[in-house]
């Protein structure tokens, strides 16, 4: 029972140098007992350890006979092969330390057992030679393990989407970054491609998130695996993912290259494209649309499918990683804008559109703004309104209603096509600003021109309605909320739909639209025959009027397939019971050649006005033709 500590009590006893000399060392025994780390010293010249501590065998397993057994050769036994030039640096430091100075440095060491473990290493001088020179060096190594891996899961969840595991934007913008470093010498090109899923809301709204899910993991897992293991596939937004095509083979694109040579610009883009990143594409677009087996909230089992809209773009040298992955977007809108399951290609023709969208994007905002300070008399700014169209019975000429149509100009006065900002008010989500504003002025100054035209109090209003705008607002009472502001009765409304949006319609949508349809609200399908939208449509929403495409206006009388069109259209929804409404009329020989009994809109029968002059018109618009005509029409001539 005769203790080590016992002894070197004994020894203590004794008086003299001796006995401080084992005072110390019992004192540096319980030190090394009670700390956590392993503390040592290096011989930097070997470099070998000695006097390792008792915790090295709790952390690592080794026993100090074997730690002295390995000598030098502790490098290549312990350490982590990656880490030994980050040692061998540190090491090498030391000699510069000041005294008291401590050189920290984390690395690997091998347990006995195999695996590896961080530790963080503490330096300092210990001993020099007679010129000054650091011989030794003291060193306390603890186990940071646990801090690593915690720092590595945060560091992973914060370049990782939690669901599908895939790389998230920040880590998708540093790997493109690093693809173009590499590319910058061997002047390689980059293929980028924006993928944007087509339906997937459908899945969410009828089978629950749960589904929602579990389809973006099939599609993430599809989307891998349709891939090189080199190239990165990101997911940075709800049903949107970016590829990074970094096995690419791409040639760069050299603008002095004299056209038709091996560095040529856009055609050797283009012919590589259809041989490598079209091959991708297609892989892409069969791998997403196999039906995906998902559960739903009632815990059955339903086949979606959903497709992909591609929009791609190439980076080269010298671009900017987000600007690329913008490009890209944009061209993904375009291939959505196509249709669905379609891939589109960004390229310099619609770089200028790009600019054109920011500019649209900035007018939008300003003048949907709430509450915008009055700004300084004379200072131009975007605003909104409201144009007025009326709609004609072709064989009585009485006007059977009036679309209101969304007007836009930017702060230099320029008035911006409906065509060019709606898009864009859809992809930027002010489309429920826009069709609020559109539904309250309309509602507004309808309610206004029946009160004032007593032979108008019949007359009801046309507005339309875009594919985004039912997704985004509340659609039921934001209608409900401008009838009841303004008075008007639900069947005074009608909501025009274009073909487009019932192809994306989804159930909430549907429900939507038969819950306006149970109050009274009418409903129109608006543009038929520009959408691949079938007849079958016709019966899935409660459709009272169907109105004509303008093209097939424009093709007549001289095209006789638009004749015909323009007749069967006319037959079947009379057949249907549904109004029919020829839209576009420019021309009298167009009028002479529509069927009867349609309805007609067109800039011959009447141009889209202003609110105060569509009052005006109202007012000198001959009531005889109109149903009960009544006299008091006049009294709003001059308003
Ligand atoms: P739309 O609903 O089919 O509206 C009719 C379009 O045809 C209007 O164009 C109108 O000015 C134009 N038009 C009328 N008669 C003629 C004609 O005789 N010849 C020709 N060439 N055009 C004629 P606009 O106002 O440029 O609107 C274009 C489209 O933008 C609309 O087509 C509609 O789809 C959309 N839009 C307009 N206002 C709104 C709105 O408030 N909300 C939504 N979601 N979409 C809107
Ligand atoms: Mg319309
Ligand atoms: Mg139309």
């Amino acid at each position: 029972m005769d203790s080590a500590l016992s002894k070197v009590n004994r020894v203590v006893q004794r008086p003299g140098a001796v006995a401080r000399r084992v005072d110390e060392i019992a004192f540096h025994r319980a030190l090394l007992a009670v700390i956590s780390e392993i503390v040592h010293t290096v011989d930097l010249h070997t470099p070998s350890f000695a006097w390792a501590g008792p915790v090295m065998v709790e952390i690592l397993g080794w026993t100090p006979a074997q730690i002295e057994a390995m000598g030098a050769d502790i490098r290549f036994i312990a350490y982590h092969h990656d880490d030994l030039a980050r040692i061998r640096a540190a090491d090498e430091s030391v000699p510069g330390l000041r005294d008291g100075q401590v050189l920290e440095t984390r690395f690997r060491l091998r347990h006995v057992d195999g695996h590896y473990r961080w530790v963080a290493r503490r330096l300092t001088p210990l001993r020099r030679s007679v010129s000054g020179a650091v011989t030794h060096a003291m060193a306390a190594t603890r186990d940071v393990s646990d801090a690593v891996r915690l720092d590595e899961r945060l560091t992973r969840a914060a370049l990782h989407d939690p669901l599908t595991g895939l790389p998230s934007r920040a880590l998708l913008l540093d790997r493109l970054a690093t693809a173009l470093q590499r590319r910058s010498r061997s002047g390689g090109v980059v293929p980028v491609l924006f993928c944007n899923l087509d339906g997937f809301k459908r899945v969410n709204d009828t089978s629950g998130h749960r589904a929602g899910d579990e389809v973006l993991v099939a599609t993430a897992e599809r989307l891998r695996r349709a891939l090189r293991p080199q190239d990165t596939v990101a997911r940075v937004g709800g049903d949107e993912f970016v590829i990074v095509v970094e096995s690419s083979q791409l040639r760069a694109v050299d603008r002095d290259a004299p056209p038709g040579s091996p560095g040529a610009p856009v055609e050797s883009i283009r012919g590589d494209l259809h041989s490598e990143t079209l091959g991708i594409i297609a892989r892409l677009i069969e791998a997403v649309s196999e039906p995906v087996s998902v559960h739903d909230d009632s815990e059955g089992v339903t086949a979606h499918t959903v497709s992909v809209s591609i929009g791609v773009s190439f980076a080269a040298r010298g671009n900017d990683p987000e600007e690329v992955i913008r490009q890209a977007d944009s061209a993904m809108y375009r291939a959505k804008a196509s249709g669905q399951g379609r891939y589109q290609v960004f390229d310099g023709s619609f770089r200028a559109e790009v600019v054109e969208r920011g500019h649209i994007e900035q007018s939008l905002r300003a003048a949907l703004a709430p509450d915008l300070p009055t700004p300084d008399a004379g200072v131009p700014q975007a605003a909104f309104s409201v144009m007025y169209q009326p709609m004609f019975d072709l064989s009585t000429m009485e006007i059977t209603g009036v679309e209101g149509l969304a007007r836009l100009t930017d702060a230099y006065g320029v008035a911006l096509p409906p065509d060019q900002f709606i898009p864009v008010a859809e992809e930027t989500g002010l489309i429920a600003r826009l069709g609020r504003a559109v539904l309250e002025t309309a509602c507004h100054d309808l309610a206004d021109w029946h009160g004032r035209f007593s032979a108008w109090r019949e007359l009801g209003l046309a507005v339309n309605l875009s594919a985004r705008q039912v997704g985004l607002i509340d659609l039921v009472s934001d209608v409900r909320g401008a009838l009841r502001r303004s008075g008007l009765a639900p069947a005074q409304l009608t909501l025009e739909i274009a073909e487009s949006v019932l192809l994306d319609a989804d159930h909430s949508t549907i429900s939507a639209l038969t819950e306006l349809q149970l109050d009274g609200v009418r409903m129109s399908l608006d543009d038929f025959g520009t959408g691949s939208a079938s007849l079958r449509y016709l019966a899935r929403v409660p459709v009272g009027t169907v109105k004509v495409d303008r093209s097939f206006t424009a093709g007549m009388p001289a095209d006789p397939a638009c004749v015909a069109i323009v007749r069967a259209v006319a037959a079947l929804s009379r057949e249907l019971g549904m109004a029919c409404v020829v839209e576009g009329i420019e021309t009298a020989a167009q009028l002479e050649a529509l069927p009867e009994g349609v309805q007609g809109q067109g800039f011959l029968l009447g141009r889209p006005l202003v609110a105060s002059r569509f009052g005006e018109f109202l007012s000198r618009y001959p009531v005889a033709a109109q149903r009960q005509a009544s006299p008091a029409v006049s009294q709003g001539a001059s308003g």
